[in-house]
């Protein structure tokens, strides 16, 4: 039987405690889980993609058909590359639903052979946002239970320099 592949596309800047439970229950769903890291996104990042690829990697090792790799334009080109028929989103609030189904809808004139999958959002992190754990950091507040423990260390690693980067910005995640 043909293998049931779903990629998991977002910024992750920085991966949350929210993406990995969206990343463990796909394990559990799909054979094979690509992570996508978007590499050229409209919105200023924290870390640089490759940053951002080797924390969501280390964080992700105990699942054995989950991958990571970064990428660049469309999501059902991504898709396609990486021979999955799902797209895999994270679903938290109504906000969050309002984006994901005007975006579910263009993925689906773009490429009909491809279904997006909405997981909701494990109540524990329904408010746990990048952007929060962020601007917790940045002010030297503890993120502990946010995120994982390496992405803490790099948390504060970039604290420790002075906090956010210049110009980086206020995103919606
Ligand atoms: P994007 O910029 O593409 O929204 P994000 O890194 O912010 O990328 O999020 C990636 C995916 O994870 C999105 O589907 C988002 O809704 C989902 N997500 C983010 N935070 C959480 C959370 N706390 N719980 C569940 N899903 C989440």
């Amino acid at each position: 039987m043909a293998q049931r592949v779903g990629i998991y596309p977002g910024s992750f800047d920085p991966p949350t405690n929210g993406h990995l439970d969206i990343v463990e229950r796909s394990s559990r769903l799909f054979d094979r889980v690509v992570i996508g890291v978007g590499r050229n996104l409209s919105k200023k990042t924290l870390f640089t993609a490759d940053e951002r690829v080797a924390l969501m990697k280390d964080a992700c090792r105990k699942w054995p058909n989950v991958e990571v790799r970064s990428f660049d334009g469309l999501q059902v080109a991504f898709a396609k590359e990486c021979g999955a028929s799902f797209i895999i989103r994270g679903i938290r609030a109504l906000s969050d639903f309002e984006f994901e189904f005007e975006m579910g809808n263009m993925n689906r004139r773009l490429a009909p052979g491809i279904d997006m999958v909405f997981l909701m959002t494990a109540p524990e992190y329904l408010f746990l946002s990048a952007s929060r754990v962020k601007e917790l950091a940045a002010f030297g507040a503890p993120v502990d239970t946010f995120v994982p423990a390496n992405v803490a260390k790099a948390l504060a690693a970039h604290a420790g320099q002075g906090g956010l980067r210049t110009g980086a910005t206020e995103s919606n995640d």
